[in-house]
């Protein structure tokens, strides 16, 4: 999906007033709108269109223009190129819906944009939005919703949005942009098959937590249901996350004042010694966080092949198959769930003073795979 083909149609001028984004453009974002642009080809050359797409990148004049394309992409009447099973892969720009589109009057196409005063989304306009992609596409093959700033949802808005991006209307593609998507909860983005244009930071796991996360993979992929497998794959996260917490307080230790004076008043020790300990599990939360985000983004996967979509969409492409594998053995909604619980165990972890190893055992005996 490249912004910088030379204008020739209509629609391509449309495009290029609204360029103004197009400040100095340096060659890492460039790749990654080139990457992204290839990406979402391949995966409609496959056929595999996603029902919820979440573009993010550095400024929603971007994002808009990149949702815009594939809203045209999708519903051009003459496209110069189409994948296996007739998606087409670019718009013509000159035909009646790809004009429609770029004018704003494409009655297939919706835009939700937070409020000007306000500055969110809100629940009327969710509820409005619902409405309208529950109908059938009246001129196009596709009902698109583009969602601006998917990220200024509040409460009630957010979980009537979610509900139905839980449950698509069939012909529907929802395009969520974001240039925050750490705001926008991983609810939402574990849900949508994320394009980046460039501009944030993916997932990130250390060495460890990949390599626990790689054998997790693998050891779901052979024990499959049953609970002994179930407390194998427990008792190995809880051996993870206590190594963890070990290396933590062998560093913290190790920095910490108390380790480099021995004669420290009593009081004074006392006091690091608190805030040595408040910091070790301030930390570990942070880590076994991220770590646990991980390990939602692997379920999402799951998922994603539980929908039968794409391999290129997966995160984890190292594990792709054994994501694929585990994901066809389980229905859609077997995998939702597994995503919700393993949320669920996150919140757990993180709002209440639940025990740990308690939370983990009642997420991770939940688990479909
Ligand atoms: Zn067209």
């Amino acid at each position: 999906m490249e912004l910088a083909p030379p204008p020739k149609t209509n629609s391509g001028i449309a495009l290029a007033k609204r360029r103004t984004y197009n400040a100095p453009v340096s060659d890492a974002s460039q790749t990654t709108a080139a990457h992204a642009d290839d990406l979402l080809r391949r995966s409609l050359a496959n056929g595999r269109l996603g029902h919820a797409y979440l573009f993010v990148g550095g400024t929603i004049e971007l994002l808009e223009a990149h949702a815009t394309r594939l809203a045209r992409t999708l519903n051009c009447a003459a496209p110069p190129a189409t994948g296996e099973t007739g998606i087409p892969l670019e718009p013509c720009g000159g035909c009646i819906p790809c004009r429609k589109v770029d004018s704003g009057n494409f009655p297939d196409l919706d835009f939700v944009r937070p409020e000007k005063k306000s500055r969110i989304i809100s629940i009327e306009q969710v509820r409005n939005l619902t409405r309208k992609v529950s109908l059938k596409p009246t001129e196009g093959r596709y009902k698109v919703a583009i969602i601006a700033g998917a990220d200024r949802m509040p409460g009630p808005a957010f979980n009537a949005f979610l509900k139905t991006l839980e449950e698509p209307p069939e012909r529907t593609v929802f395009i969520l942009l974001s240039v925050h998507p750490d705001q926008l909860g991983e609810t939402i983005r574990s849900r949508c098959m994320r394009v980046s244009f460039g501009g944030e930071a993916d997932v990130q796991l250390e060495g460890n937590d990949t390599a626990w996360l790689r054998s997790f993979v693998g050891m779901s992929a052979e024990t499959g249901e049953g609970l002994m497998g179930r407390y194998r794959l427990l008792g190995s996260l809880m051996d993870h996350l206590a190594t963890k917490r070990d290396r933590i307080e062998e560093n913290q230790e190790e920095a910490s004042p108390l380790n480099r004076h021995d004669d420290l008043e009593p009081a004074l020790r006392d006091k690091l010694k608190q805030e040595l300990e408040a910091s070790i599990a301030a930390e570990y939360r942070r880590q076994r966080g991220d770590f646990l985000t991980g390990l939602q983004w692997w379920l999402r996967d799951v998922w994603l092949a539980a929908l039968r979509q794409g391999r290129e969409l997966l995160h984890f492409q190292d594990w792709a198959d054994t994501s694929e594998a585990i994901g066809r053995r389980l229905t859609p909604s077997q995998a939702l769930e597994n995503l919700q619980s393993i949320e669920a165990t996150q919140r757990l972890l993180e709002t209440t003073n639940v025990q740990e190893a308690l939370a983990l055992e009642v997420g991770l005996l939940k688990l479909k795979l």
